[in-house]
């Protein structure tokens, strides 16, 4: 071959890269993984991680293929067989149940995850404490990256897997469209009167949306979306003062909340790239869009850019076209654009719908909801959504 160090350098060790680094490993590359993280991630098994994800069955399926799924099923995971999404009144939800002996996903901590796809068995290089400071691609010449340490790494292709704010994107030149949604999602774990019962529960509120997912240990993780204002009261209060306004906002749905952890607290906001590829170089994960945290879709959307990648990349070169040209990147790009737009418009939508609608609009919208649990065939449509 040529001088390249590897088939695909993957910048970014995020779960998006990870992902892609043993999806692409496992379809035959040669890979380079670099994250800029000094210490790989790990998982103690002590605390619950703050930051959990509502895992769907076919990113469940992807890290089962992977050979990562059962790592994280023998640590920690809590499948969920039933979701339950209201406005005003929780006795009027839209329900979704999973069919018998199966769930509709399972939650997962980040760090877990991310441990456990570090330990995948592929033979996939793994660089940490390693940031990338320059990069440049094109189709004839590969991609090349430059280390903040000096070292110069070359790909055929690049990978950029490095979050939300993506400098690498920007310093291709690649666009990107989005709003802030001056809002700030506030995540803890919390106690209950009630046992959640295996459920995923979110109330609309017409500040923003109110998340309560089943943790393993009994308790429930939140994210509560809410605009600036009221993110910045909620973590001036003290723990009962916090629980009770928690309880009030999630109508008591498991009772009266009677404990809580330290609160954390991401921005919020909207963003699509709506080329993700250009020559030498494709865009995944959250560098390429970033959804509301309403839906918990974000990895699941990153999992299954991976998922293509890795896929599109295979058939190509089995059947002998040029797996890092134009045309099978592009071909990549078409296969993702459909799911990736419908959900950050779907999100944006309900999002809008209760926010900023008034009270008539997130009333009509949350009859919606209870409207559509009554109509089998459209709540049909919504389950196989939620189910991946
Ligand atoms: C409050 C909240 C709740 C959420 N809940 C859910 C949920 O329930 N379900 C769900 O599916 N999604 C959820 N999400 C979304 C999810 O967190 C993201 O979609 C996901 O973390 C994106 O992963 P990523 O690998 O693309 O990016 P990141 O996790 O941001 O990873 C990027 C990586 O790149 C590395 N990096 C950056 N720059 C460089 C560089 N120059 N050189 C080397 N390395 C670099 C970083 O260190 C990092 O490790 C939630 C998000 C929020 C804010």
């Amino acid at each position: 071959m040529s001088d390249f160090d590897a088939d695909v350098l993957i910048a970014g060790g995020g779960t998006v890269g990870l992902a892609a680094a043993a999806a692409l490993s496992a379809a035959g590359f040669k890979v380079t993984l670099i994250e800029r993280a000094a210490a790989p991630p790990a998982f103690t098994g002590g605390e619950v991680d703050l930051r959990v994800y509502a895992l769907s069955p076919a990113s469940i399926r992807l890290l089962d293929a992977l050979g990562v799924w059962p790592l994280i099923a023998s640590a920690r995971h809590s499948p969920y067989h039933a979701m339950q999404v209201w406005h005003d009144d929780p006795a009027r939800a839209l329900r979704f149940d999973a069919a018998p002996d199966q769930s509709l996903g399972s939650i997962v901590e980040h760090g877990l995850l991310n441990a456990a796809l570090w330990a995948q068995g592929g033979d996939w290089q793994r660089l940490a404490g390693a940031e990338i400071s320059a990069v440049s691609a094109s189709e004839e010449e590969g991609a090349a990256v430059t280390l903040k340490q000096g070292r110069q790494l070359k790909a055929r292709l690049l990978v950029i897997a490095d979050g939300p704010d993506s400098p690498l994107r920007q310093q291709l030149g690649i666009d990107s469209i989005g709003w802030d949604y001056s809002q700030r999602a506030l995540v803890a774990h919390i106690s209950t009167q009630h046992p959640h019962g295996s459920i995923a529960r979110q109330r609309f509120l017409s500040t923003g949306p109110l998340a309560l997912l089943p943790l393993a240990d009994g308790r429930c993780s939140i994210v509560w979306s809410c605009n600036t204002a009221l993110a910045a009261e909620l973590l001036a209060l003290d723990a009962s003062a916090f629980q009770l306004r928690l309880g009030s906002a999630s109508q008591q749905v498991l009772g009266a909340v009677n404990g809580s952890t330290a609160l954390k607290s991401f921005p919020l906001r909207l963003n699509l790239v709506p080329q993700t590829v250009v020559a030498g170089a494709v865009v995944i994960g959250d560098a390429a869009h970033v959804v509301h945290p309403l839906a918990g879709q974000g990895v699941n959307l990153g999992l299954a850019d991976a998922e293509a990648l890795a896929s599109t990349l295979s058939e190509a070169r089995a059947a002998g076209r040029g797996w890092w040209r134009a045309r099978t990147l592009a071909a990549y790009a078409r296969a993702r654009r459909a799911e990736t737009v419908e959900m950050l418009a779907i999100t944006d939508a309900l999002h809008r719908g209760f926010t900023q609608g008034g009270a008539t609009m997130a009333r009509a919208l949350g009859l919606g909801l209870s409207a559509l649990d009554r109509a089998e065939p459209v709540k049909q449509w919504f389950a196989r959504r939620a189910q991946g």
